[in-house]
């Protein structure tokens, strides 16, 4: 039985809920009041109001099975083509009474799907790491993954609103563009051992003599000075990119160890200790990056989150999950328990685009519970390694490409937006 047959889906507070996350895009620093009823209906700075259609639960089964009819209308800007659901035929997507502006389209249903990610309760499909798969999105069914659909409904609210009430006037936000750094792999070299084991296997395993002769050149200079390790050296270089572009920029550390894919590092160390040190001296963001297997277990997660903190000396509260490994049914409420008040899982390890349906910050939802939570997602919109996956796809022999696949998510995109990213990469 799917989560979806047992409770209502777009109750009051999910309504209101995503009411609100669209009002914050569209009017941002606007005082909003939002009324249920029949007609749910959103009041901006006291008198412009907006009526919005009631989602009906009997058709998410329909749109999550990509057999929804849609129709295509001009994005706010005239770019993009964007799908509106249960709008009449004939009739216009909003207009305007002379006193309230109603919006003719299902604007809450696919948002509140997408944002509390409720959607991901509606297959048990997972890959291989228990990941939701893209190809049962949303954004797959529908080719939402460009398109941050929620954010594109509140623009063409905004422009819509404004153009009914002309003294009507909304703030813009600065854009913000903020690198996110996982840390899986901290030294090279992180002891003798280790550093006698590299050495020896260029040597002897690998054939490779000026390869054995580097790699021990690059632990002697390591030993004077642990920064200049190659994997730490490549954390203080993106940390001077950081500080020379005035970025604000994150780096997640992991702090559990003996667990497969998750010793790399001894986070107590005191090499470890002076990396973390370096990073807070410069005033950056130090988060977690939840092993393999906190994402759906409250107790290692804050053995987690408490070993970092002992490391930081102060607390911690931002988070990415290592392989984006989340549980919508677990890990929100795992986080909102541990103290994290900041996210950045959601995005799609397969290939780039808006998981979310938005680039937005904005709270999570407890499905469980029906209720927005006090952590803030700030939503992934591309990570390295799918590109990575993607130029594997296009450039690599078929034995590499599938050692690669293996070690993600064993899919491969194919959609023409990444192999677009691919071939501009390539090139
Ligand atoms: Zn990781």
């Amino acid at each position: 039985m799917y989560y979806a047959d047992i409770q209502m889906i777009f109750s009051n507070n999910a309504i209101e809920y995503t009411i609100r996350r669209i009002a914050e895009i569209a009017f941002p620093q606007k005082e909003c009041r939002v009324e249920l009823g029949d007609v749910p209906t959103l009041v901006v700075d006291q008198n412009v109001e907006m009526k919005f259609i009631r989602p009906d639960d009997s058709n998410v089964e329909l749109l999550y099975n990509g057999n929804l009819c849609y129709s295509n209308i001009n994005s706010f800007d005239n770019k993009v083509s964007l799908k509106v659901f249960s709008l009449p035929e004939n009739d216009s997507p909003f207009s305007f009474d002379g006193k309230c502006v109603h919006v003719n389209f299902d604007m809450l249903g696919i948002s509140f799907l997408l944002l509390s990610r409720y959607e991901e309760t509606l297959t048990e499909h997972r890959d291989k790491f228990g990941r939701f798969c893209y190809e049962d999105s949303l954004c797959c069914k529908y080719e939402l993954s460009d398109i941050p659909i929620v954010d594109e409904y509140a623009m063409l609210l905004r422009r819509f609103v404004q153009a009914s009430f002309p003294n009507f006037v909304v703030i813009r936000r600065e854009p913000k563009f903020i690198p996110t750094h996982d840390v899986d792999f901290l030294f090279r070299f992180p002891n003798f051992g280790k550093a006698v084991k590299t050495i020896s296997g260029d040597l002897f395993k690998r054939k490779r003599l000026r390869l054995s002769f580097k790699s021990l050149s690059a632990y002697m200079k390591s030993l004077r000075n642990f920064r200049q390790d190659p994997y730490a050296s490549a954390v203080y270089e993106l940390l001077k990119v950081s500080i020379e572009n005035k970025l604000d920029s994150r780096f997640y550390f992991k702090a559990l160890r003996n667990k497969y894919f998750d010793s790399t590092y001894n986070i107590l160390s005191p090499k470890s200790r002076e990396c973390i040190k370096d990073l807070q001296s410069q005033g950056v963001v130090v988060g977690l990056h939840g092993g393999l297997y906190s994402f759906a277990d409250k107790i290692i997660f804050a053995q987690e989150k408490s070993m970092l903190e002992t490391v930081c000396g102060r607390e911690v509260a931002s988070v990415r999950q290592h392989f984006l490994r989340f549980d919508v049914r677990k890990t929100p409420q795992v986080w909102q328990e541990c103290g994290i008040r900041s996210d950045s899982t959601l995005g799609f390890p397969e290939r780039e685009g808006f998981r979310c349906g938005t680039c937005h910050p904005y709270p999570l939802y407890d499905i469980e519970n029906d209720c927005a939570l006090e952590v803030i997602e700030h939503p992934l919109v591309v990570m390295d390694t799918t590109l990575y996956l993607i130029v594997c796809a296009i450039c690599m022999t078929g034995a590499r490409l599938s050692r690669a696949t293996s070690l993600c998510c064993g899919t491969i995109p194919q959609c023409s937006a990444s192999w677009k990213v691919g071939i501009r990469m390539c090139i």
